[in-house]
């Protein structure tokens, strides 16, 4: 993998003979995404569920270091200390490019602490599968939910994938912003690349402040609302605007923000870190059961209708997400394939003129070649 001009992650040297497309076609969840025939509790918004809870690790310092409750977090090093795996294969900050990241196996509570926080960049979690599963060794993983998807269409054609990864957890993701938005954000903050030590999306507080430590010890800040909500948001990668699944509905646990909102949209305000946890699997819902049971995290419980009051964002893009794709097939020809997802029920249910302004709005994106 490696950095396109307009600064997002890209596979190099693709085979382009029909074997490998098939391959692709089979696999890659930017293609095609579907559910299997749907379990008993599918919500056309939120995707499987078995439990919903709000909820924190009940360690101070994962709770203050994780992005939202540090829940991600706590349940990795629940998973590494009680021996269930040998180690989480998660994403932190690359030690050679501060801005950059750098997908690891993660085999105790400190390595996992350093690894916490939200990275609004490119990653790619999967791009050194190959060698984590030929060592056969047991391990959880820990992606964005196309990186979890990706891997669950995998397992199908790879039995090692589910003897050996056995739990998989995902973020909501709205999108992945490119390279270039995190260089914005230090022009906004007058730190030049070369002089970055760490770069801090957020944590250290919920949300906490986006930060650049540069190597001469001097540090630059923002709020998440400026950095994200004014920046990064300009960024995204044009396949991840038409993304139906941005709730992570393939992983056995999917984490996200429990924000805290008036009138319909979330404020923000620095508070203690709160996470929306979403056991989707049964061995999801057996592993937040023995992490509340073990005292790794603190839960309460939510009811579905809430979600959307802490998430309006994901509920209006899976709205959407179907006249999106329709407005890119109809512009170049082509698109990812979307299936059992409920993407018609809900786009009967949203506004037409709402429907309208998506359509054209992707329609003029795609003809004019502005895919990101
Ligand atoms: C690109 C992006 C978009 C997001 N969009 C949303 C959203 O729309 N709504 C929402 O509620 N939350 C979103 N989040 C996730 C959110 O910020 C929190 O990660 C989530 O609330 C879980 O918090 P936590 O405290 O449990 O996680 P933590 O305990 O802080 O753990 C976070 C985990 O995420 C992993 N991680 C961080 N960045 C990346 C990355 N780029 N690629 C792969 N793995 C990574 C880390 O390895 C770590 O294991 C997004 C995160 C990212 C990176």
């Amino acid at each position: 993998m490696a950095f396109s001009p307009d600064g997002f992650l890209r596979p190099g040297n693709v085979p382009r003979d029909a074997e490998a497309r098939a391959t692709l076609d089979r696999v890659c969840a930017g293609r095609r995404l579907s559910h299997d025939p749907q379990p008993g509790a599918y919500h056309p918004l939120w995707g499987p569920i078995r439990e919903v809870a709000t909820g924190h690790a009940t360690d101070a310092e994962v709770r203050f270091r994780g992005s939202s409750g540090g829940v991600l977090s706590a349940l990795a090093i629940h998973l590494v200390e009680t021996g269930r795996v040998d180690f989480v294969l998660a994403t932190a900050a690359d030690p050679a490019d501060p801005i950059g990241n750098r997908t690891a196996p993660l085999a105790d509570r400190s390595a996992i602490l350093a690894a916490a926080g939200s990275r609004y960049a490119p990653s790619a979690p999967l791009a050194d599968l190959e060698t984590h599963l030929a060592a056969g060794r047991c391990f959880a993983f820990i992606g964005k939910p196309c990186d979890v998807a990706t891997l669950r269409r995998m397992a199908a054609h790879d039995p090692r994938i589910d003897r050996l990864i056995p739990i998989k957890l995902a973020f909501f993701c709205a999108g992945v912003p490119s390279r270039r938005g995190t260089q914005a954000v230090l022009t906004a903050l007058s730190v030049d690349e070369s002089e970055v030590e760490r770069f801090q999306y957020r944590g250290d507080g919920w949300p906490g402040r986006t930060r650049a430590r540069r190597h001469d010890g001097s540090e630059a800040s923002m709020t998440y609302a400026e950095s994200w909500g004014r920046i990064l948001n300009q960024h995204l990668q044009f396949r991840c605007k038409i993304c139906p699944d941005g709730t992570g509905e393939f992983a056995d646990i999917a984490c996200a923000d429990a924000w805290v909102g008036d009138q319909g949209y979330p404020d923000f305000a620095e508070r203690d870190g709160r996470s929306l946890i979403v056991a989707r699997t049964p061995a999801g819902a057996a592993l937040l059961a023995d992490a509340v049971n073990a005292g790794a995290i603190a839960t309460e419980a939510l009811a579905i209708a809430a979600i959307e009051r802490m998430q309006p964002y994901q509920a209006a893009r899976k709205r959407s997400a179907l006249v999106r794709s329709a407005a890119l097939w109809l512009a170049s020809g082509r698109g990812p394939r979307f299936a059992r997802l409920s993407l018609l029920r809900l786009t009967l249910g949203t506004s037409p003129a709402l429907l309208v302004r998506n359509f054209i709005g992707t329609f003029r994106r795609a003809r004019h070649g502005r895919r990101g």
